[in-house]
Formats: C-alpha cells, sequence, structure tokens
C-alpha cells in the first residue's frame, strides 16, 4: 500500500497532521507504539464510571479561535473555567495569586485597587537579579520574596528536583498573578474538557477514509516498510538522531489513582500542596468533567526524575543540546518532497513545553503549507 504521508505518534500534533493531510485528499499512515491513541491526553473511563486522565490532569484553553474550531469540530465541550486552590501555611488558597490570596495568607484587607501597590512593595523589599536569570529572579520580581517561599521555592524544587536558582526564567513566564478577585486558573477565552474525553476527540480526529492507524508499532520500522514521499515525526527528539548530541532531559511523574467510596473529596478540580507532602497536588476528576457518581477518583502526582517523558528541563545545558537538534531537523525540513523530507512536530520532537492549543496550532503552522 502507498502512503502520501507516514506519521510517528498518534498524539495531538500526529493527529492533527493526519486529518489535515486526510482532508486535502491525501493517504496518511499513523504509527503509534503505544497501543492507544491521543498521547499524553489519554483519558478513559475507570469502574466508578469517572473519565481520568492516564497521564495527569488536562484542560482545553486557548485565545486561538482557528484551533479552538478545530477541535470542535471532533467533540463538543463540558465547559469548565478552571479553578485551583494552594494549600500553604494550613490554609486553602485561590492559586495563582489574587487579591483573597494576599489577603488570607497576610491577614491583611486591602482593596482590589491597592493590590498592586502591595505587590510593588513586596518586590522592592526583595533581593533579586536584574536582568533576570533564574526561575526565582522571574517569580520575586512579580510578587517578591514572601509569596515565593510560600507558594514557589518548594513546589519547584518538588515538581523539578533541583533549585529554582539553577531553572531558567522562562518557566515563571507561565505563572500568571492577578491584582483582582479574577480566580480562574487560566484566562483564555474558549476552556473546558472535551464532553466524552481527549481519547474520543482524537479517535474522531483520525476516523477518515484517508487515514490508517497502526497500533503497538515503530515509526522506524514502519518508514522502512512505507517509503512516502513526506514523513512526520512527532516523538523524541534526541532519539531520532541516535542521541548523537547528548540525552536531552525530561522530568517525569508517578501518577496514583484512587476511588474513593465518597460522593466529593476537595473544593477545587486540583488542590496543590507547595510545602507539604510528598505529592505535587491532588486532582479530583469528576470536577472536571462534570460527571456524577456515588465515588470519586482522585490522583496524586510524584514527580521523579526518570521514566515517561512529561516536562522539558529548560537548563542551559538542555537548552544548548536542543539547538543542535533543532539546526539537524531544519536540514530535514528543507528537503523536497519525495527526497527525505521530514517534519518534527509536538512537544517531543521540537523539545518545547506546548500546551494542546498550542501543539494542533504549531502542527497546523507546519503542515499547511503543503496542502495549499
Ligand atoms: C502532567 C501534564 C499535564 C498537562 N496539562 C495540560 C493542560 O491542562 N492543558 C494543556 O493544554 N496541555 C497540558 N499538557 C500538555 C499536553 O499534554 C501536550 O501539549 C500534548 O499532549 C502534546 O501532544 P504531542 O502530540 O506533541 O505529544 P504526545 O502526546 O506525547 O504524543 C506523541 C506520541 O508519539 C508517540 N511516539 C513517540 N515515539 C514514537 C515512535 N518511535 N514510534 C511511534 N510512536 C511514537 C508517543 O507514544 C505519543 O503517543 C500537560 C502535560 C502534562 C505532562
Amino acid at each position: 500500500m502507498k502512503f502520501d504521508v507516514v506519521i510517528g505518534g498518534a498524539g495531538l500534533a500526529g493527529s492533527t497532521a493526519a486529518r489535515v493531510f486526510a482532508d486535502a485528499g491525501k493517504k496518511v499512515l499513523v504509527v503509534e507504539k503505544h497501543r492507544h491513541v491521543a498521547g499524553h491526553c489519554h483519558d478513559f473511563r475507570d469502574d466508578a464510571g469517572i473519565t481520568v486522565h492516564t497521564y495527569g490532569p488536562h484542560i482545553f484553553h486557548t485565545n486561538d479561535k482557528g484551533v479552538w474550531e478545530f477541535v470542535r469540530r471532533f467533540t463538543d465541550f463540558h465547559y469548565l473555567q478552571h479553578r485551583v486552590l494552594s494549600y500553604a501555611g494550613g490554609k486553602l488558597v485561590p492559586f495563582p495569586v489574587n487579591r483573597d490570596t494576599i489577603n488570607e495568607v497576610f491577614g491583611v484587607n486591602i482593596a482590589t485597587g491597592d493590590v498592586s501597590a502591595f505587590l510593588q512593595a513586596e518586590v522592592e523589599r526583595s533581593k533579586f537579579n536584574m536582568p533576570l536569570r533564574n526561575f526565582r529572579d522571574a517569580v520575586v520580581s512579580q510578587v517578591g520574596e514572601r509569596l515565593y517561599e510560600l507558594f514557589f521555592k518548594n513546589y519547584t524544587l518538588k515538581q523539578w528536583g533541583r533549585d529554582p536558582e539553577t531553572l531558567s526564567p522562562e518557566i515563571a513566564k507561565r505563572i500568571p498573578v492577578r491584582s483582582n478577585r479574577d480566580d480562574r486558573y487560566f484566562s483564555d477565552r474558549y476552556q473546558g474538557v472535551p464532553g466524552r474525553g481527549y481519547t474520543r476527540m482524537v479517535e474522531n480526529m483520525l476516523d477518515h477514509p484517508g487515514i490508517a492507524v497502526m497500533l503497538g508499532a515503530d515509526y522506524f520500522d514502519a518508514i522502512k516498510s512505507f517509503a512516502a514521499p513526506l514523513s512526520i515525526f512527532t516523538g523524541e527528539l534526541d532519539v531520532y538522531f541516535g542521541r548523537k548530541h547528548g540525552e536531552l532531559a525530561y522530568r517525569s511523574l508517578d501518577i496514583e489513582f484512587e476511588t474513593l467510596d465518597r460522593e466529593r473529596f476537595q473544593e477545587a478540580p486540583v488542590v496543590n500542596y507547595p510545602n507539604d507532602y510528598d505529592w505535587t497536588r491532588i486532582t479530583e476528576f469528576k470536577l472536571l468533567s462534570g460527571e456524577t457518581s456515588k465515588k470519586t477518583t482522585v490522583c496524586y502526582e510524584y514527580p521523579k526524575e526518570k521514566g515517561e517523558p512529561y516536562y522539558v528541563v529548560m537548563d542551559d545545558e538542555n537548552m544548548a543540546k536542543r539547538e543542535k537538534y533543532i539546526a539537524e531537523t531544519r536540514i530535514l525540513e528543507e528537503r523536497p518532497l519525495g527526497a527525505g523530507k521530514v517534519l518534527f512536530v509536538g512537544r517531543l520532537a521540537e523539545y518545547t513545553y506546548y500546551n494542546m492549543d498550542q501543539v494542533i496550532g504549531a502542527t497546523m503552522k507546519k503542515v499547511l503549507p503543503l496542502v495549499q
């Protein structure tokens, strides 16, 4: 059988690319090494009838209308404005830091209009490097040392197993700080979780007469048997190149699921534990999906050094290796069709922290010019 495109990986990157090519009349083979599609946003219904996320909680959020319209072709959504609480100093307080967080942790009663001045005073009495050199600098420059110590320092130590002063300031750009009472975790215009789960959404993306899917199969074997004018790789960047510039590090997680014989466990879908216990956070899935059940399922996340690749490690050493690999990908990406052209898309193949909408957007940006 002849294919126009062979794709390694049936996560969001691979499935988006497959669908775009299939919609344009191309024959596509998707090869996935796991026995399930959807990659890291895989989910399934557990014995309590609750949809749980295999690789940790996933909330879809985007400001990109094109991406939102694309995913809505394949699923309805349970609309959800995601909220997170943080267990800090013996209290559950809103996170990201907002006016209520400050009032509760410092026992003050400042008004919305005074939050910026309060944070500014916190920042001014703190010491940090300018220009920002590391994660600590990035956070302290936004909220000051006291809030950094309470919410970020130990959480980061748990999450990354590294001193925050050795991590890139880029990571802290993802932390929103609010001067009002907005307690939503994300402020994107479109938010929710797929009504029948991410796995079903991705299955629907791949459900096209032009797409064949091989599960439990390896891309590197498949491209030997199914030569195609174009291939797309969404797996690990360093693995593609035989780790010739060294191994790229990932932070991993142990995720422990527990089903409890009670209707409700906690006060928010996600509760962070920056300072107490060994887990970083607990998620109660029915509060994400809106499902009802006499039982409830939660998961505890324990960060660890090795295992399933979850988070890219943005330190200088890894970023320098990444640059070398990305230079190699450019050569393959620029080749003409039929002459060994390969595209690299997604969080593993680009060694970049991407949210789901960013993966879809980045994939479309690379593949759409080839079908127009
Ligand atoms: C704990 C956690 C929570 C997250 N929460 C959110 C969230 O709330 N909201 C959000 O927007 N994003 C979230 N994300 C990010 C989200 O998971 C990713 O952006 C997205 O799933 C990445 O899609 P992908 O296709 O690039 O990669 P993946 O989902 O990893 O897919 C790559 C696929 O390629 C396959 N593969 C690799 N090598 C080979 C090979 N040689 N042969 C065949 N197949 C191969 C893999 O098995 C995998 O299925 C979270 C990530 C994590 C880790």
